[in-house]
């Protein structure tokens, strides 16, 4: 017999099947292996087993062993593992390491085992003490013990009779041990009852109308708080009800506290967590819980999408709207797209959810490809909260330079009266977005990359938000020594500082990412607030998912038009979504909850759209806008970014990049809607110098991409990347 391999080894010069002997037992479709490969030893997975070879057998390499006894990669999971070497243009064994987790490609964690000792077959308790010695007490004290118990961890019995006790009656036989695989399991100490609810009338018809479709993807758009969730659990528990398993994704579940306790109070350990805040020990045995059919829904961030699970039922996309569920690196994947394969390839179905569906998604549905139900009411029946526009350019004016408005002060003030919790929003960690000279106008910039530093306070330092590097404070203006230093643009650490001085007995948090760094971070934070540990919460777009806080009554929204005008098509989607986010935190209980927007464009029609809840009006909109100028969802947007550490040689490669892509072009001048060549936004990225080759076609033109994709890939090269994104989140 032979195999077919993938060896592990991510590079284009090996990126084809190699075939092997099998020489041993276990070896099958999805196995992971060891193969000799040229001087070394790799690891691979075997993807295909056949009788015969067409070439010599002398000439082929034998097997050295197999990993596992289960074969890691299913049929399903290899499929799709195809899927995404065709269409994210990765190597086959990229692909196939989306599928394992690190830790078992590595070999650094093993399975854990836990010794039991239990009374060996036919000991007479009472027999067995009358034989001891008269001063074993603790070997009398533990028979009995066991014959009460019946069996218990070594750990326990050495911590109570002592290891040399329990040795001795091992080695006469009295006792028995044997191992017991032990699984690591995560946020143990989530465990919240479960609330017994009768579903609506409106969340039965859309369980029902995801059962009945003959579509596979069912869209439902429903305001925050009209009962998504509840529909979500139903759905997942039917499927395992039908002897299927259930995949649910969320944005980034290390914010998500609330939505792990709720699908573990309701189904315990059938649940398995997958993400990248747990540890390795953690991560590898949830993962293995699944293969093995142990647990049967998967829950985690984009990447459980490729959770080793077989008959998948139902797959959920909670908050589908969101950035992260496009990979920003290689695998470049969209997470809805993947789903979506995987939803077809099973006979699942697949539930998009949110409170503002992507214009792509949205589309969809209007254009029947997708089904849509419409959650409109939320579930206690109280309305969205009132928002009211701050305009800040009268607030300069009146000479107020404080990051609040007089309207969020007092606010604020009444809020915290009344004994309720606020919640304060703004896209900037930090102290100051940027370091002004006011004498020179120079900005303190990142050595590495053409981005201004942030300054921080609390590590007085300026820190790279693009790479990471951090600098000495300044106390003088490097290029002409001026000590008048200005900074400029308000991050969440001064909006703390100035709001302890306005409210010096006001418990205020924080929660960014400089505050989050570890496992608990995210959820310490949350829960001293859900405790009511603090009265205002102040933090980046982390505080703007999901959170259910009954005391909060106000949300305060600092820079509303911030990614208004950043230069991306996007903008005005990401905001809308954003707004309507994060004005949901408020009034979630039975008091009603206000949310105070400031902006500097109070006139804009995203802004005005945000705060009467028109989804729909804005949708309109901004489709039409998209349509008339060509961008996606009408279009596929293809860059080919090219980056080196020497400019000449990017220039170089963009030259030749760009003389190739323009023939194809020329070629094809009919399909394309903008062909152009210049210097990326970000001119340099850590050390490197960038350019791009942009386009953009119809959507869905595969043998173009595929094209583009050959034509560019080539330039690759030691000293100089060649990467292609297609529709990418960020176009830095
Ligand atoms: P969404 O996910 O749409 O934001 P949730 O499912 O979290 O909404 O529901 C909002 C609140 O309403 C939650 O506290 C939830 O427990 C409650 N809820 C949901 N469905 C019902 C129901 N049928 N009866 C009573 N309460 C419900
Ligand atoms: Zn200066
Ligand atoms: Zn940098």
């Amino acid at each position: 017999m032979f195999a077919d391999v993938i060896v592990d080894i991510a590079h284009s010069q090996v990126d084809k099947i190699f075939e092997y002997k099998i020489g041993c037992d276990g070896v099958f479709v999805g196995s992971r292996v060891r193969v000799p490969f040229g001087k070394y030893f790799v690891e691979g997975i075997v993807i295909k087993v056949k009788e015969s070879s067409e070439y010599p057998s002398e000439k082929i390499k034998e097997i050295s062993s197999v990993l596992e006894e289960t074969p890691a990669l299913t049929n399903e999971t290899l499929a799709m593992a195809d899927y995404i070497t065709s269409n994210c243009y990765v190597t086959k064994a990229a692909a196939l390491r989306l599928f394992l987790p690190v830790e078992m490609r590595k070999g650094k964690v093993r399975e854990q085992f836990t010794k039991i000792i239990s009374l060996a077959d036919g000991i007479n308790v009472d027999e067995t003490i009358l034989l001891l010695r008269k001063s074993a007490v603790k070997q009398r004290d533990l028979l009995l013990f066991l014959s009460e118990e019946g069996e218990q961890t070594v750990t326990v019995l050495n911590e109570k009779f002592g290891n040399g006790a329990v040795k001795t009656l091992l080695s006469r036989g009295v006792l028995l041990e044997r191992l017991e695989k032990r699984f690591r399991s995560p946020y143990k100490e989530l465990n919240a009852d479960r609330k017994q609810i009768e579903l609506t009338e409106k969340q039965k018809i859309a369980i029902k109308s995801v059962e009945n479709t003959d579509k596979t993807v069912s869209l439902i758009f429903g305001v925050t708080g009209s009962g998504k969730t509840e529909v979500y659990l139903e759905l997942i528990d039917r499927a395992i009800r039908n002897g299927k398993s259930a995949i649910m994704l969320v944005p980034e579940i290390a914010l998500t506290p609330q939505m792990l306790k709720q699908l573990r109070a309701r189904f315990g350990e059938k649940a398995a967590i997958l993400h990248s805040g747990l540890s390795a020990g953690e991560r590898f045995d949830e993962w293995w819980r699944l293969r093995t059919g142990e647990a049967q829904i998967a829950i985690g961030a984009r990447s459980a999408i490729f959770a080793p699970l077989s008959n998948v039922g139902i797959i959920i996309i909670d908050e589908e709207h969101d950035g992260s569920y496009v990979s920003e690196s290689s695998p470049r994947y969209n997470t809805v797209e993947v789903a979506t394969f995987r939803a077809n390839l099973s006979g699942a179905k697949l539930v998009l959810g949110s409170a503002t569906p992507s214009l792509e998604s949205f589309l969809n549905a209007k254009r029947g490809d997708y089904n849509l139900i419409e959650l409109p009411d939320r579930i206690n029946k109280k309305p969205l909260p009132d928002v009211e526009i701050a305009d800040m350019r009268k607030e300069i004016r009146r000479g107020n330079n404080s990051p609040f408005s007089s309207t969020l002060k007092y606010e604020l003030e009444k809020c915290l009266s009344q004994g309720n919790q606020a919640m304060i929003f703004l896209n900037q960690r930090g102290y100051s977005k940027t370091v002004i000279c006011t004498e020179c106008g120079h900005v303190q910039k990142c050595t590495s990359c053409d981005v201004s530093l942030t300054y921080h306070k609390e590590e007085n330092a300026l820190l790279c938000h693009y790479c990471g590097a951090k600098y000495k404070m300044v106390d003088a203006c490097t290029e002409c020594g001026s000590r008048f230093i200005r900074y400029g643009g308000t991050g969440t650490e001064r909006v703390v500082i100035e709001l302890q001085k306005l409210f010096p007995n006001a418990k205020i948090l924080r929660m960014d990412r400089d505050t989050t760094q570890n496992k608990e971070g995210h959820f310490n934070i949350l829960n001293a607030f859900a405790e009511r540990k603090a009265d205002i919460l102040v933090g980046t777009q982390m505080i703007a998912k999901g959170h259910d806080f009954p005391a909060v009554t106000l949300v305060g929204i600092l820079d509303a038009d911030m990614s208004l005008h950043f230069n991306d098509f996007r903008s005005a989607e990401r905001t809308f979504q954003l707004l309507t986010q994060v004005a949901g935190r408020s009034g979630r209980d039975k008091q009603s909850g206000k949310v105070v927007l400031q902006t500097y464009s109070p006139d804009h029609h995203v802004l005005r759209q945000a705060i009467s809840y028109d989804y729909e009006g804005f949708f309109n909109q901004e489709i039409s806008i998209r349509k008339a100028t060509a961008f996606p969802p009408f279009t596929d947007i293809c860059r080919v970014l090219i980056s080196a550490e020497d400019d000449e040689v990017a220039l170089e490669t963009t030259r030749s990049v760009f003389e190739e892509l323009k023939k194809l072009y020329e070629l094809n001048k009919d399909k394309f809607r903008f062909f152009g060549c210049m210097k990326a936004p970000i001119k340099r990225l850590q050390n490197k110098f960038r350019y791009q080759v942009l386009m953009r076609f119809d959507k869905g033109d595969k043998p173009l991409i595929d094209n583009i994709y050959q034509l560019s890939s080539k330039f690759n090269g030691r000293n100089v990347l060649v990467s292609l994104e297609i529709n990418p989140t960020n176009l830095n």
